[in-house]
């Protein structure tokens, strides 16, 4: 069972557009356990109207940043009748150079993986659980194409 610890979300002005931008950290559990964690960010003036993120995990039960920590950088974006989780490399990234995350996975590494099936299970409680991304979809009817 996985569960999203939602925290207050920060806001700024994009230095691009004078736009909202909100950046998210979340603390994900599985039974119990902290189990990953998570950044998202959007932006409510950016035309792709996507959500950013990056997911990491490995050993977020200790202090320590264990060798077998990874972090898997992925976009939502949403269409007429779903969200579409894309994975994108790790330059792409804007937490590339984050090392709590551990090694930021390029796409083929990260398809290849072996907790691939756990960054999907995790997306797929973002798009239901993390109210801020939920509200951005919602608000955000021009994201259907
Ligand atoms: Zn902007």
């Amino acid at each position: 069972m996985i569960e999203i610890e939602l925290t207050e979300p920060k806001k700024s002005t994009c230095e691009c557009c004078g736009g909202t931008t909100t950046n998210l950290t979340r603390f994900v559990y599985k039974d119990n356990d902290a189990f990953a964690i998570y950044y998202a960010t959007f932006s409510d003036n950016h035309p792709d109207n996507a959500v950013v993120g990056i997911v990491s995990i490995g050993g977020w039960t200790t202090d320590e940043i264990p060798p077998e920590r990874v972090a898997f950088p992925f976009e939502i974006w949403q269409n007429e009748d779903n969200f579409n989780v894309g994975l994108t490399n790790a330059n792409e990234s804007p937490w590339k150079d984050v090392d709590i995350l551990g090694k930021v996975l390029d796409r083929e590494e990260a398809l290849s993986h072996p907790w691939i099936d756990d960054v999907f299970h995790i997306t797929d409680h973002i798009v239901v659980d993390d109210l801020e991304v939920v509200n951005f979809f919602k608000l955000n009817p021009s994201a259907i194409n």
